[in-house]
Parts: structure tokens; C-alpha cells; sequence
């Protein structure tokens, strides 16, 4: 299948799950069609230096609703971009950020190039040109459209566009708020890198949680001893794993570019880590088997599927052979709406996309808003909190007369620093979102966790547009 075809076959699936969604919701026809369509897409087509010669290098920016400004969405590296994938994925950012309560619409924008056949100085005069011809079609800016790192792009890229975006606007005081997953020196959040792989643990562990949801798959409450496979080792795939390992479950099966591997008494994330550093690759790793494809990986049997690379992985070629109980969609779209209804008739829970990887745009506003207020959260109280702690056991002891260790009073006698106030705000996010969509479900009879994501965002977009009107 070309990556043309593979574009619309997902925005063919984003339309199946909105339209799914749209049939159980009571909102009128033409409302529906206005949240559903995409706003605007702007295509480019801009020439850069390559090895003394010129490459044309074709790219998109979609925002898909401009319901809340700005619009947000990641900016992703990919020769199998088309303009249908970044509709598909500007699409799926305007319901996710409903379903978490981010204020912002949905964007997404695509540079066709594989990376990594380019040197790091090439790849900024691209991410400089792309970031100029975004800036000419007032497609970026704090107020208008935020983007941020996805797959191929990251820190580095972020603050080449911070960069070039400042330069552009040298009088606007917001400036760095125009994309976010920025390092922290500038003007980044700490807590970004890991963001969606820590929502994904997140979201995952409340729903291991529930003892309704877990008796429904055979499975005991809790995360921990849980067993799980990743597909992809990128910024998702690797906190994803790192959190869910620290949580208590067992990795046993990792899908990569090179092919996969399985060990079903658990593989070690760091050791991992370290020798696909070492070779180039996570095959031959000490006590596990390789297996015969990528593809194969994500047939392992384990308790939790997390695919984290791309979209349209489970296809209904390979849905029957699935023997996970949760898909987790940790990447976006990495379920096709035909696989879904065969995980489905198996039993198996498919837990959205627009839920689970909503970690990254949570952590990415709190970023924007930060740098809208100009200070690092936590400067202003973390001392402050602190000595009122140390007050508060002062009196405990006196009131006790039991003096308390160092251990007891720095556990209890801190104050937040900007990562824990990171860390809680995406915890309770998470949380609280995951209880919505549950509610959504019951509510509307709904037996299906995607359909009921699509209803909750669908709802909150149309009370938006109601209030709002239509202008003129
Ligand atoms: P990344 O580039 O850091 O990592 C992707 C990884 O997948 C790479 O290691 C790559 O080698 C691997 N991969 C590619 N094709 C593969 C295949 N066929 N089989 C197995 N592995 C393969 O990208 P990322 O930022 O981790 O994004 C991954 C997914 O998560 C994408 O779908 C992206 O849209 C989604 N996502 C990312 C973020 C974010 O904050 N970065 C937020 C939400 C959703």
C-alpha cells in the first residue's frame, strides 16, 4: 500500500469513529458537519540547500477546528507523510484536547523527508524554511497555532523554530510560546520528554484499577505483574515502558524498525536500551529469541499491547492474531476501524488514542502557559510551602513530644517544585478523564471506550459552538 493510500485509509478511520460516535450523539446534522470538517490545510513546496545543490521539499499544516485558539498539534518527520495523515492527526488533536480539557483546537503539520538521511545542519535550514513559510500564512504564533515535537521531531527541532520564530518577532513578549517541547533552558517544562509515556502509565493504571473493567477481561485488578509488549522504543515507547516497568509490570516483547524480540521472563528496559545503543539494534539481546519479523512482535501474548510507533499497525490482516487483552494505542492510529471491530468480537479492549496519548498536549500547555506567565511553576511557593510544613510538625512534636527523624520531616516538610506540580497536573488529567469517558459510556449506553471518546469530545465541542455562535 503507498502512504497516499495509507493517509486516507486513517483519515477513513477518524471519519468512521467520528461518524460511529455522531449517530448516538442527539446533536442537528449541520453542527456535526462543522465539528467534523477540517478548517484549513495550507500545502508547501519550498526549495533547500543540500550538498551544494537544491532539494524541493513538500509539506502541510492542518488546523482542523479553531473552536479554541490557539490550535495545537506536533509537527512530524516522515517520507510517508501525505496531506490525508495530517488531516487524520490534526483531526484526532481537536477531540483530544476536548477529552483532557485543554483549551486549544486540534493542528498538525508534516514534513515529507526521512531524517535520518539528513545531516543535523540540513535538517535546520528545513525546520527554519518550514518555520519561515509557516510564519508567512500566519500558521504559527502563541495566539494562533502552537506546535510541538511528534514522530521524527523533537527538543532540538522546537528550538529551531522557537528560534526562527523569535527572530521574526523580536517585539512579541510571548514569543516562546509560539511550540512547545522545547529543552527546559529554552523555555521548556520539565516533565515534557516523558509526558505521553507517562499519561499512557497513567491512564493504564486506572483502568487496571477498576475491578469492573478487569473482571470484564479475565484479569485481576492492578497494574502490577501485568505483562506488556511495545511496538516502537521512541520518546513514547520508551517512557511508556520505563513507567510501566517501574509500576510492577513485565516486559516481554519489543517490536523495532530492525525486527522484535521476546522473553516472556521479563527483559530489562535499561539493558535494552544500552545495547541497541551498543549494536544499532535491539536484536541478539542476551536471553531473548528474536523473531522472525517486526510485524511478529505484536503477536506475542501478553496482558497489554502498547503499539508507540505509527499509525495503521493492526489492520485486519493481523487483528485475528492479536492475543493481548488491552491494545493501548499509545501512537496515533495505530488501529485501523477494521481490526477494531475483530479486537472487539475477541474480547480484547482497545483503549483510544485520544485518551491515552493526550499526555503529551497536557504537559504541552501547561508549558505554553508558562511561557505566557514567564516563571517556572513551583518559584514562587515551593519555600513557602515548605516552612509551613516545617511549622506544622513543630507543633506536632510539641503537641506528641515525640521528636521526629530528618527521614520523617524532609518527607512531609517540602514544597513542589515545578516537576511534581507537572507530574500531579497530568496524573489528575488522566485520571479525571478516564472517569469522564466511563460515565460517557454508561450514560449513553455505549460499550465501546473509542465511541465513548468521541462522544465526550463531541459533546464539548458542540456546547462550544453553540455558545459561540456563528459569525458573522
Ligand atoms: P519517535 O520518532 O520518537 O519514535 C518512534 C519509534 O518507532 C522509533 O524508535 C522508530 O524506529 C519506531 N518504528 C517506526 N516504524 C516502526 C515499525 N514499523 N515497527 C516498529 N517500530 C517502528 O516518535 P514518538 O514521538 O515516540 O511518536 C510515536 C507515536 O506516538 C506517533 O504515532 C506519534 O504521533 C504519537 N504521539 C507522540 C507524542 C509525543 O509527545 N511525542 C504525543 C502523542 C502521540
Amino acid at each position: 500500500m503507498t502512504a497516499i493510500d495509507e493517509g486516507r485509509n486513517f483519515l477513513a478511520s477518524v471519519d468512521h469513529y467520528f461518524n460511529k460516535a455522531a449517530a448516538v450523539s442527539n446533536h442537528p446534522t449541520g453542527l456535526l458537519s462543522q465539528i467534523r470538517a477540517c478548517n484549513s490545510v495550507v500545502s508547501f513546496n519550498f526549495p533547500v540547500r543540500v550538498d551544494g545543490g537544491f532539494e524541493v521539499i513538500q509539506a502541510w499544516r492542518a488546523e482542523h477546528s479553531n473552536h479554541k485558539l490557539p490550535v495545537k498539534g506536533g509537527i512530524r518527520y516522515s517520507e510517508n507523510a501525505s496531506v490525508d495523515e495530517v488531516i487524520a492527526l490534526a483531526t484526532l488533536m481537536t477531540y483530544k484536547c476536548a477529552i483532557v480539557d485543554v483549551p486549544f483546537g486540534g493542528a498538525k503539520g508534516a514534513v515529507k523527508i526521512d531524517a535520518k538521511k539528513y545531516s543535523a545542519d540540513t535538517l535546520e535550514r528545513i525546520t527554519r524554511r518550514y518555520t519561515h513559510e509557516l510564519i508567512k500564512k500566519n500558521f504559527i504564533g502563541p495566539a494562533i497555532d502552537v506546535p510541538a515535537p511528534d514522530y521524527g521531531t523533537g527538543a532540538r527541532e522546537m528550538a529551531w523554530i522557537a528560534d526562527t520564530y523569535l527572530a521574526m518577532h523580536p517585539e512579541q513578549i510571548d514569543a516562546l510560546g509560539c511550540v512547545t517541547g522545547k529543552s527546559v533552558p529554552q523555555g521548556g517544562i520539565r516533565g515534557r520528554k516523558e509526558a505521553t509515556g507517562l499519561g499512557v502509565f497513567y491512564g493504564t493504571r486506572e483502568i487496571c484499577d477498576s475491578a469492573e473493567d478487569m473482571q470484564a477481561l479475565g484479569m485481576t485488578r492492578g497494574l502490577a505483574g501485568k505483562t506488556f509488549v511495545i511496538q516502537g522504543l521512541g520518546n513514547v515507547g520508551y517512557h511508556a515502558a520505563k513507567f510501566f516497568t517501574e509500576g510492577g509490570a513485565v516486559l516481554v516483547g519489543v517490536s523495532e524498525f530492525e525486527g522484535s524480540i521476546h522473553d516472556p521472563n521479563g527483559i530489562d528496559l535499561e539493558k535494552l536500551m544500552a545495547h541497541r545503543k551498543e549494536t544499532g539494534s535491539i536484536l541478539d539481546l542476551a536471553g531473548a529469541q528474536n523473531l522472525a519479523s517486526r510485524e511478529a512482535g505484536l503477536e506475542i501474548e501478553c496482558d497489554i499491547l502498547i503499539p508507540a510507533a505509527l499509525e495503521n499497525q493492526i489492520t485486519e490482516e493481523n487483528a485475528q492474531r492479536i492475543s493481548a487483552k488491552m491494545v493501548v494505542e499509545a501512537a496515533n492510529g495505530p488501529v485501523t476501524s477494521g481490526a477494531e471491530a475483530i479486537l472487539q468480537q475477541k474480547g480484547i479492549m482497545v483503549v483510544p488514542d485520544i485518551y491515552i496519548n493526550a499526555g503529551g498536549v497536557t504537559v504541552s500547555y501547561f508549558e505554553w502557559l508558562k511561557n505566557l506567565s514567564h516563571v517556572r511553576f513551583g518559584r514562587m511557593e515551593k519555600r513557602f510551602e515548605q516552612g509551613a510544613f516545617e511549622r506544622l510538625l513543630d507543633i506536632v512534636e510539641k503537641e506528641t513530644g515525640r521528636k521526629l527523624s530528618e527521614d520523617e520531616r524532609r518527607v512531609v516538610a517540602r514544597g513542589a517544585d515545578e516537576a511534581d506540580l507537572v507530574y500531579s497536573g497530568l496524573e489528575e488529567t488522566m485520571i479525571t478523564a478516564y472517569h469522564e469517558l466511563r460515565e460517557t459510556a454508561k450514560r449513553d449506553g455505549v460499550d465501546n471506550l473509542r465511541t465513548a471518546a468521541f462522544l465526550t469530545a463531541i459533546d464539548k465541542i458542540a456546547v462550544s459552538y453553540m455558545e459561540l455562535g456563528v459569525f458573522p
